[in-house]
Order: structure tokens, then C-alpha cells, then sequence
């Protein structure tokens, strides 16, 4: 693994959202994106080396919305840069490892991700991102 490449955060509406954390970081989004694969909408904010994800459910069956309605708002997943997904996903796995996704899949931010399972990471859901080959 490479660095953290960015923090999400569980949001209920995205438009408050970008709002409050265009204040709070000075900045604005550099990106605001649709994922339909995971009914989300996304914002991206970029301080220095690192990056906050902001995710909004699209439905009531989104994982985000879904996640708010057990937790309420606040963050979501850490996600880490790796330089070979597929590796990483077998490595991990075979160290006992519980992947959501165990083949990469289309994220935000040109990227493809894989998430592993919280319970067999502390309670902590993380996602593996790759940068697409453009
Ligand atoms: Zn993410």
C-alpha cells in the first residue's frame, strides 16, 4: 500500500455538505461525480497529499444511505492507493482477509476499488484504489 489516498465521509445531503467543507477547508470541490454502480453521489476536496471524499445515497438502498441510517453522519471509509489491485486483493486474502469486492470494480475519481469487509478490519471499512490507465 502506497498512502492514504482519502477519507469519506457519510453525508445526507451533499449540497449542505460541499458548503460547510468549502468553509471549513477553504477550498472548493475539485470534483463532483455520480457512481451509479453504488447509487452514490461524490465530491472530491483536496488538501495538500490527501483528499476528502464526500458521499451522498442516491436511493434508500444505497450503501451510503443505508450506512446513515444505522450510524448517522460522519466517516464512512479510509481508503488506501495501492499500484496492483488484483495483487493486493489475493495478498489480502490469503492473510485472511474478508473482501466485499473481490474482483476491482468502477469508483470515483477515475479510479477502479475493491472494499474489504469491516468485520475483519477492526470495524473499519476500507477501500484499496487503483488509478485507472488512461
Ligand atoms: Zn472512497
Amino acid at each position: 500500500m502506497k498512502k492514504i489516498e482519502h477519507i469519506g465521509i457519510a453525508v445526507k445531503d451533499l449540497k449542505a455538505a460541499n458548503k460547510l467543507y468549502s468553509k471549513l477547508l477553504n477550498t472548493s470541490p475539485y470534483k463532483i461525480e455520480e457512481v451509479d454502480s453504488e447509487n452514490v453521489n461524490t465530491s472530491f476536496f483536496k488538501i495538500g497529499e490527501s483528499k476528502i471524499e464526500l458521499l451522498e445515497g442516491t436511493s434508500s438502498d444505497s450503501p451510503i444511505s443505508k450506512f446513515i441510517e444505522k450510524k448517522g453522519e460522519g466517516v464512512h471509509h479510509i481508503a488506501f492507493e495501492v499500484d496492483d489491485i488484483e495483487k493486493e486483493i489475493k495478498r489480502l486474502t490469503k492473510e485472511g482477509f474478508r473482501m466485499i469486492h473481490e474482483r476491482p470494480k468502477d469508483g470515483a475519481d477515475n479510479k477502479i476499488i475493491a472494499f474489504l469487509h469491516p468485520k475483519s478490519t477492526s470495524g473499519v471499512l476500507i477501500e484499496l484504489c487503483q488509478e485507472k490507465v488512461r
